[in-house]
């Protein structure tokens, strides 16, 4: 149920607080109908609960089958119908706003069980080693307290399993073999930290023996999951692609988007000869400068990809890695001040600090924020470092993030992306939106923030734009590869042919989108769904204003209604209220 949302790690989180402005009668009403269904919503998701930060139901793990299925139905069922008795029309707009991201909830709840049916076909799905490794890691409690929760839950670990083998029937290969290197890769999280804490904890003799025999117990019930499933079958496999009418159902429920799939696929593919032909045309510029006389390439895509694969080569050294991002984000805030594209609240400063432990290895750079319910909680910008990394391993990654691509990371992750879009969302604070932000929002304001700071003139040289221009063509071809792959029985020869050739991407950059699109959907739409609603809607604000338009106060009013749907945020700045 969590929603992934970067992929370079991002917890976008509010905080929470109830409904500051005054409000009268049916926002009364529904103001507590929310608390109401916030409370129902951690009770029948008790994991996604914790990952929230509500630590109530921290001891139950639901066991996966038919009866808890069914009573899920029911409850959204019943919730369903509690919404519909507060009538839209009589609800302020932010109401309204959380009144139709509720309806999207309990509707996708209902569908995902009804007729997407994932718990059939996804054995990945079954999986209880993140929720406990998160318990354990996480210092929200004192650790006696949290073994405990954690104990109760290993305790159904066994028949959470046993339901799980009864669910799946002829699950996708691609799934399984996720499956089965996800459960394997979460068991060091019970054979050894539990072990460690249990050691280390206060908690009386006879408790972390009982503690340590359900965890050897829980293991043993995962091992058999994963043999289970190596021995299941081939010959029936389901297909990996979801298929249209699931995907178009799936894009409706999880982007929320303005646009329909094929829309978007239209789009994306007129987005992508657009940055072609610009590319072609900035490569044609350098290539003078960095060829000489040589014979210029005929081939579009041969001429561009000789220019990056040049370019690229403009790196910062492995030891200067962390410390040259670190001196950018004080010079990103100075040039949105200078060209007055958004306020940034100087109270708020984003804090930089090394990438904590349990991130280890991811490199580059995200923003981890606290969840809803942490009030007090700091908002950090992580960056990793490359000690110890193989020279080659180094030298590869550094070309990615060159000192061109290094920037606009910057600007996606922190300044104006999405450090900025946080703070802002945090300054309407509500539950709802918290909880039930929409990715492809968040996503396509970090994916705009890049372009708005490249209008502004932020580095005008061609080697800057020809960049940009690369990376902007990664989120327009996850669009396309995603719906291809899904809807349209894309071949992953020419799925790599879209993103190496014509995307200018590295074989092992290209090898993992792949392996990603195999198993997950419409995700990798979220960027340029909400980049391109965002530009839609600038330009009818821009009709709209006419005389009276800045790009600032566009900024500002777009970040001012939370981190909702961006066809929500265009009702309410085009509706003139
Ligand atoms: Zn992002
Ligand atoms: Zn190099």
């Amino acid at each position: 149920m969590k929603k992934s949302l970067c992929t370079l790690l991002v917890l976008p989180a509010t905080l929470f607080l109830f409904a500051q402005s005054v409000s009268f009668g049916p926002d009364v009403a529904f103001n507590d109908f929310k608390g109401r269904f916030i409370e129902a919503l951690w009770k029948a998701n008790p994991g996604w609960a914790t990952e929230n930060g509500y630590h109530k139901w921290d001891s139950v793990l639901t066991v996966p089958n038919e009866a808890s299925r069914t009573e899920r139905r029911q409850w959204a069922t019943r919730y369903l119908d509690s919404l519909n008795s507060y009538p839209l029309q009589h609800l302020d707009v932010a109401n309204q706003t959380d009144w139709k991201l509720i309806q999207n909830q309990l509707k996708s709840a209902i569908w995902s069980i009804d007729t997407k049916k994932e718990y059939q076909w996804n054995p990945a799905q079954y999986n209880v080693t993140g929720g406990i490794a998160y318990m354990l890691s996480e210092p929200y409690d004192k650790l006696e307290n949290r073994l405990r929760n954690i104990r109760f839950k290993l305790e159904k670990v066994a028949a959470y399993y046993d339901a799980a083998k009864a669910a799946i029937s002829n699950p996708a290969t691609v799934l399984k073999g996720l499956a089965i290197q996800q459960n394997e890769g979460g068991l060091p999280a019970l054979q050894k930290d539990i072990v460690d804490s249990v050691k280390k904890s206060g908690l009386p003799q006879n408790e972390k023996k009982a503690t340590l025999a359900a965890a050897a117990e829980a293991v043993t019930a995962i091992n058999d999951y994963i043999e289970w499933l190596k021995a299941l079958p081939e010959t029936d496999a389901r297909n990996f692609r979801l298929g249209k009418p699931l995907y178009d159902a799936e894009f409706t429920y999880d982007i929320e988007s303005s646009l329909t799939a094929d829309e978007l696929y239209k789009a994306a593919t007129d987005r992508k000869e657009y940055l072609t032909t610009e590319m072609a045309k900035k490569a044609d510029t350098l290539w003078r400068k960095y060829f000489g006389n040589t014979t210029k390439p005929t081939d579009r895509y041969t001429l561009i990809r000789k220019v990056i694969d040049t370019v690229s080569a403009t790196h910062v050294k492995p030891a200067d890695f962390r410390s040259s991002i670190e001196k950018q984000i004080p010079k990103l805030a100075a040039f949105v001040r200078s060209k007055n594209l958004l306020y940034l609240d100087p109270s708020k400063p984003l804090k930089v600090r090394d990438e904590p432990g349990y991130m280890a290895g991811v490199a580059g750079a995200s923003v981890s924020a606290p969840g809803p319910y942490d009030k007090g909680g700091k908002t950090y910008y992580n960056v990793g470092s490359l000690d110890g990394w193989a020279p080659q391993r180094a030298e590869s990654y550094l070309r990615e993030y060159n000192d061109y691509t290094m920037q606009i990371l910057n600007i996606h992750e922190a300044i104006p992306g999405h450090y900025a879009q946080l703070v802002y969302a945090n300054k309407s604070p509500d539950i709802i939106k918290a909880i039930l932000g929409n990715g492809s929002m968040i996503e396509g304001w970090a994916v705009y923030s890049e372009l708005m700071m490249m209008e502004a003139g932020y580095d005008p040289s061609p080697e800057m734009w020809l960049m940009y221009y690369k990376w902007n063509l990664r989120s327009v071809c996850n669009t396309i590869l995603d719906i291809s792959v899904h809807t349209r029985d894309m071949t992953k020869e020419a799925a790599m042919d879209l993103l190496v050739r014509q995307a200018f991407q590295q074989q092992a950059e290209a090898e993992g989108k792949w392996k990603r699109v195999s198993v997950s959907h419409v995700q990798l739409t979220s960027y340029f769904n909400g980049f391109y609603e965002i530009l839609r809607l600038r330009d009818a604000w821009k009709a709209k204003m006419g005389a009276a338009y800045s790009v600032k106060d566009f900024n500002e009013k777009f970040l001012s209604y939370g981190s909702v749907p961006v066809k929500y945020i265009s009702e309410m700045m085009l509706g003139g209220k």
